[in-house]
């Protein structure tokens, strides 16, 4: 290449650096608009307002006359910043540290007596205390044990791992490099980095061998897991990602659309975040839509965190029910059930009400 061409690349080189450049500029103040707009509806009440504009919803007014499908208005939801370091779809790993420790956790065993269950049971040790779980994990994992009674007879499995302190965590971290003499572990997480730590995950075990691998009769649980909202978080073929061995035995709650989707498009959770925060931002305008094998529609996308303020302002669909979680990454991931209307009314009691006819309370 002769000196002149290779200039006059270097330059076009540039030309293209710098287009580039302004474009990112523009985006940025764009979003920086987003942000700054967000803040002005924070306190505002939706249409009484003279600051007030919709979100972002211009591009799909202009489309709305070509396809055919009904516009979707949204409105403004807000959230505590810092709960994008809580909930059920939370990534945990060596990269994300677990924040949280205000948990809301029960009793595995208490519970169980307390439904009169007793086709499982969970390792209380001195160490540890009592075996503890996130309260919204316990209905779905004793619906889940119960289902499995029904396709087996079998009632052998024990929860010997759930909750986890930090100093309990860093305890088993030890024990194990003590155990295998080597400098990391590829079994045990570091202190901070477990999801046992968050109180949404938990390892099962069997009675009388204590070697649950999945397999067998066991297999149902790896197939039918995601119907109760677990996923494996450890599959085997995902340790590159996971950085995690296969651990067929560790189950984690993620919501029933999100183990769904996971589970029959076989991802990860690493991979099944990454994926929403990359091509399903809110503002993107293509949201993650899908329709589950129980025929529930869900809307899926991810808003950015806004870490300047106590407030991050959602936008969610006018009257469709939704559940709103921190990533643990940088902002939030936003559920919508595109079929039924808003629903206030699911409490506890209905679903133990539910669970109670299903005749749960062997
Ligand atoms: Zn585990």
């Amino acid at each position: 290449m002769s000196k002149q061409s290779q200039a006059s690349k270097e330059k076009s080189i540039q030309r293209t650096k710098t287009l580039f450049e302004v474009f990112l500029i523009v985006a940025v103040i764009a979003g920086g608009g987003y942000i700054i707009k967000g803040i002005n509806q924070r306190s505002e009440t939706v249409g009484n307002s003279t600051h007030y504009a919709p979100p972002e919803i211009s591009d799909e007014e202009e489309s709305a006359t070509e396809d055919e499908t009904p516009k979707v208005i949204y409105e403004n939801h807000n959230v505590m910043t810092k709960d994008e370091f809580h909930g059920n779809l939370i990534l945990v790993n060596e990269n994300y540290h677990y924040y949280s420790g205000d948990e809301k956790l029960v009793s595995i065993t208490e519970m169980n007596e307390q439904k009169g269950r007793t086709l499982f049971s969970a390792v209380d040790d001195e160490t540890n205390g009592k075996m503890m779980i996130v309260d919204e994990v316990y209905e779905p994992m004793a619906s889940m044990i119960f289902d499995f009674y029904e396709a087996t007879q079998l009632s052998n499995i024990i929860i010997y791992g759930a909750y986890r302190s930090k100093e309990f965590q860093q305890k088993l971290y030890e024990d194990d490099l003590a155990q295998t003499g080597r400098e990391d572990s590829t079994r045990v997480a570091k202190a901070g980095y477990s999801e046992h730590e968050s109180g949404l995950a938990f390892d099962f075990t069997t009675y009388p061998d204590y070697d649950y691998q999945g397999t067998g009769e066991y297999a149902w649980f790896t197939q039918n897991c995601y119907r109760y909202g677990f996923i494996i978080r450890y599959p085997e073929g995902k340790e590159s990602i996971t950085k995690i061995q296969s651990e067929p035995w560790h189950f984690r709650y993620v919501g029933k659309p999100h183990a769904y989707y996971m589970t029959k498009k076989n991802l990860c959770l690493e991979e099944y975040i990454d994926m929403i925060i990359k091509n399903y931002y809110y503002q993107s305008d293509s949201h993650l839509k899908f329709t589950d094998d129980e025929g529930q529609s869900y809307e899926i996308y991810f808003v950015l965190a806004d870490d300047l303020t106590e407030i991050t302002t959602i936008p969610v669909p006018s009257g469709k029910k939704f559940e709103v979680s921190g990533t643990n990454v940088n902002g939030f991931i936003v559920t919508v059930y595109m079929d039924g209307e808003k629903s206030e009314t699911t409490t506890e009691e209905t679903i133990d009400e539910d669970r109670d006819n299903d005749g749960q309370t062997v």
